[in-house]
């Protein structure tokens, strides 16, 4: 799923309960930053071309930050900033998890890869995730349900005067 559904999905979590703006933005952000992951795309696509390639992307997305191990070190740091710590960062693991659960049902690429969640790393090489009905990443269930998130927001907005 691409990282602008998951910034809705933690918006529309983070305003399910009664949090300070703060600890809205740090559900918010629980949901969208296990994919910094992926930032090695840049040094990957800057290097391709050259005799020592850096295949950041390829090997580290999906691996370093989508995994149990990341999902604790989320919530410690959740729960040392947040001000209502204990719904903060509940909501901040619900959301951890609905982006581990979007990438598994609708992250599949291009060329059929489907990007496998390897969600006991590190304490374990089990349970490497894959789901064989995912759709593409820009497939209509995506579609659809990037567009109920953000009428969501809009909805959010209206009623609560929150953007
Ligand atoms: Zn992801």
């Amino acid at each position: 799923m691409n990282p602008v559904s998951h910034l809705l999905t933690g918006w529309v979590v983070a305003n399910t309960a009664d949090l300070t703006t703060r600890d809205r933005v740090l559900v918010t952000l629980a949901g969208v930053v296990p994919d910094i992951d992926g930032l090695g795309v840049v040094v990957e696509i800057l290097t391709e071309h050259t005799s020592s390639p850096l295949l950041w992307y390829s090997r580290y997305h999906h691996v370093l930050c989508h995994n149990l191990g990341f999902g604790i070190l989320l919530a410690v740091t959740v729960a040392l900033l947040a001000v209502r710590r204990w719904m903060t960062t509940f909501l901040a693991l619900v959301v951890f998890h609905l982006h581990l659960l979007g990438d598994l049902v609708g992250s599949r690429g291009p060329d059929d890869y489907q990007w496998p969640i390897p969600y006991l790393s590190p304490f374990s090489d089990r349970w490497k995730l894959i789901w064989t009905g995912q759709w593409e990443l820009n497939a209509w269930p995506n579609l659809l349900i990037t567009t109920l998130l953000l009428a969501a927001t809009i909805s959010i907005a209206w009623k609560k005067g929150r953007s």
